[in-house]
């Protein structure tokens, strides 16, 4: 809980990675938790139908609740969807429901299809006194219309990689989209934060993967590396990040030294700012 450095500006990132269970929603959630704790105001913006995060926040999203499904389809303002979540921090939550399964179809017809995150984002932002220091998107597995709406809202990618074999399989898949979203729809975006989770150290495979991506990616692989651990997956069933719930515990202490890490690197210096 000690102070970190703030943004000039809100930081934008999508969690982002096609494989399902590599840890998205775990770390969306917990790194969330970290920077709040730490001073910071954060948003947390449920961008998958399953509505994991709106679950691990404590955050209600049961269907008739309004949510990012209105905000995306509906034209309804960011503002009139979010919701506190009930962790120590200054920590809101917009919610996804069961609705947004439908929303990859319907937003096919819809005007500005791949921009309807993005401006209803900068139109809430702009419109505070005190804006968001760090918003987080959490995306569905999955490279449809949804998680291009999340690559256009934000301005930094965090790429969760799991420490197994598979591990960097698909991961080329990834960059590209990336860049092509930038070449088309969003020339800000940048891969700026990788994070290795879901470690067991006993392992010498784990070793080896996540050596191979500290190769590849040396600028953006964090030093900090989440450990396999039974208290971050039960700590969703609490309605709590594993912060809140077992504080002591390896992945709280993991969780926070990432979070540590993304705030004193700072944003990619090449870009803009939101508000
Ligand atoms: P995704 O959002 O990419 O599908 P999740 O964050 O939901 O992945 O994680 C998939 C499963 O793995 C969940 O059951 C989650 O509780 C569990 N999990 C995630 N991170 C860890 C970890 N560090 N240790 C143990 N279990 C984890
Ligand atoms: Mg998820």
């Amino acid at each position: 809980e000690t102070p970190l450095p703030l943004p000039q500006t809100t930081r934008v990132f999508t969690i982002s990675n096609q494989k399902g269970g590599v840890g998205k929603t775990t770390t969306t959630v917990n790194l969330a938790a970290a920077l709040s704790l730490s001073g910071a105001k954060v948003l947390v913006i449920d961008l998958d139908p399953q509505g994991n995060a709106s679950t691990a926040l404590g955050v209600e999203h049961r269907s008739d609740t309004p949510s990012v499904y209105d905000v995306i389809i509906g034209d309804v303002e960011l503002g009139d969807v979010i919701q506190a979540s009930p962790e120590r921090g200054d920590l809101d939550c917009v919610p996804a429901t069961i609705h947004l399964a439908g929303a990859e179809i319907e937003l096919v017809s819809l005007v500005a299809r791949e921009q309807r995150l993005r401006r209803a984002l900068d139109e809430y932002l702009r419109s505070m006194d005190d804006p968001y220091d760090y918003v987080f998107i959490d995306c569905p597995p999955s490279l449809g219309l949804l998680t291009i709406n999340a690559f256009v809202a934000a301005s930094e990618v965090l790429i969760p990689i799991q420490c197994e074999y598979y591990a960097l399989e698909g991961l080329s898949q990834l960059l590209k989209n990336i860049e092509l979203i930038e070449k088309h729809l969003n020339p800000d975006l940048a891969v700026s934060t990788i994070l290795l989770t879901m470690y067991d150290s006993r392992t010498n495979l784990a070793n080896q993967v996540a050596q191979d991506v500290r190769d590849h990616f040396p600028q953006q692989v964090l030093d900090a590396i989440i450990p396999r651990s039974v208290r971050v997956s039960e700590a969703p069933s609490y309605g709590q990040s594993v912060i809140g719930y077992d504080p002591q515990s390896s992945g709280s202490l993991s969780y926070l030294e990432a979070a540590a890490e993304i705030a004193r690197r700072g944003a990619p210096a090449t870009q803009g700012g939101r508000h």
